[in-house]
């Protein structure tokens, strides 16, 4: 004898069609014994773990990335008493051990006297939008690095710089101890462009800049390309005796790198004046005035006929 289903049977079966049809998963958990009704079959395409394979609600707790677990588990039982609806992303463990970008949202039923009866949600499959997003950061990183770096030499730029020099500053002004600069320029560059042409310059720029960073030593010390051929080195904790110090280092340095440079009016080689500044900043005082003093220095070293280094006036 065929069965006859009622309308009431027949509209169930359609919903349950549509519920299973979805990419959504569909889920069901009964509060007081924390445990499922109901998932949807779509879960065991997503996950590999079949419907039956879901019990309790630690069942959805031990497939959780352990990662994620604690603040997931915590945060919708918290809510979910509270009677709060609300989603939650999560790693969802899959049967072959990887993971899926899981986001939950969940709805509260509350029987008449307004306690919690049941759970009802979702499950979403956000994989491919957390991809997208993590390439953003990425992307996002990469960008941010290459507004810091300079083109041409791949060391920090001006703008670095303009943030390092003002970081350093604020910290010496804080601790008391002398903050040290150097502003090395080339020497006759504009004679060697001439002669050697702009990419050899170019090229000259960029083994200038290998050198100076031989010449960095401690970590917190600076290097960036200052602009055109003039680089800057920021020396934190540093006193006027040993920032001569640095400076002379990279002038030797320099000297025994021995870049050919017939047209320069100092010898054969390529040389650099450097304009040498101590300060140990005090409450207004201008780091804009600092700056500017050690390029007067380094304005001296060229007027002594350059190859030289002025550390004061
Ligand atoms: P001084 O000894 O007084 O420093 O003289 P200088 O010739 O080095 O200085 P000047 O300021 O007269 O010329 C600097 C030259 O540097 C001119 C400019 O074309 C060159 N220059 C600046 N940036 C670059 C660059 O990125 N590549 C190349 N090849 N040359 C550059
Ligand atoms: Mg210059
Ligand atoms: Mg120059």
């Amino acid at each position: 004898m065929s069965q006859i289903d009622t309308p009431l049977e027949q509209e169930s079966a359609i919903y349950k069609t549509l519920l299973e049809s979805t990419k959504a998963i569909p889920w069901r958990i009964h509060w007081d014994s924390l445990s499922f009704s109901y998932i949807g079959p779509q879960i065991e395409a997503l996950l590999g773990w079949e419907p039956a394979s879901w019990v309790s609600v630690q069942d959805w707790a031990d497939r959780i990335h352990p990662d994620d677990r604690e603040w997931a588990v915590n945060f919708c039982v918290a809510q979910s008493k509270a009677g709060v609806d609300h989603e939650a992303d999560y790693r969802a463990l899959c049967k072959d051990g990887s993971y899926v970008w899981i986001r939950d949202v969940v709805h509260v039923v509350r029987r008449e006297d307004g306690s919690v009866d049941s759970l009802v949600g979702f499950m979403f499959d956000i994989s491919e939008r957390k991809r997208t997003e993590q390439r953003l950061i990425e992307l996002q990183r990469e960008l941010e690095a290459l507004s810091f770096k300079d083109g041409l030499t791949g060391i920090a730029n001006r703008r670095r710089f303009d943030a390092v020099f003002e970081e350093d500053w604020v910290d010496a002004r804080r601790s008391g101890k002398p903050l040290s600069l150097l502003v090395i320029d080339i020497d006759f560059f504009k004679q060697y462009n001439d002669h050697y042409g702009h990419v050899q310059g170019d090229y000259c720029l960029k083994m200038v800049a290998k050198v100076l960073e031989k010449a960095v030593r401690r970590s917190h010390d600076f290097l960036a390309r200052f602009g055109g051929e003039e680089f800057v080195l920021v020396l934190p904790e540093t006193d006027a005796d040993s920032a001569r110090q640095v400076a002379e280092r990279c002038q030797e340095l320099l000297v025994q790198e021995w870049i050919p440079h017939e047209r320069s009016m100092t010898g054969k080689a390529l040389t650099v004046s450097i304009g040498v500044g101590t300060v140990v900043p005090m409450y207004g005082d201008e780091r804009q005035s600092f700056l500017e003093l050690v390029d007067r220095r380094l304005y001296q070293a060229k007027l002594r006929g350059r190859n030289c280094i002025a550390c004061a006036d």
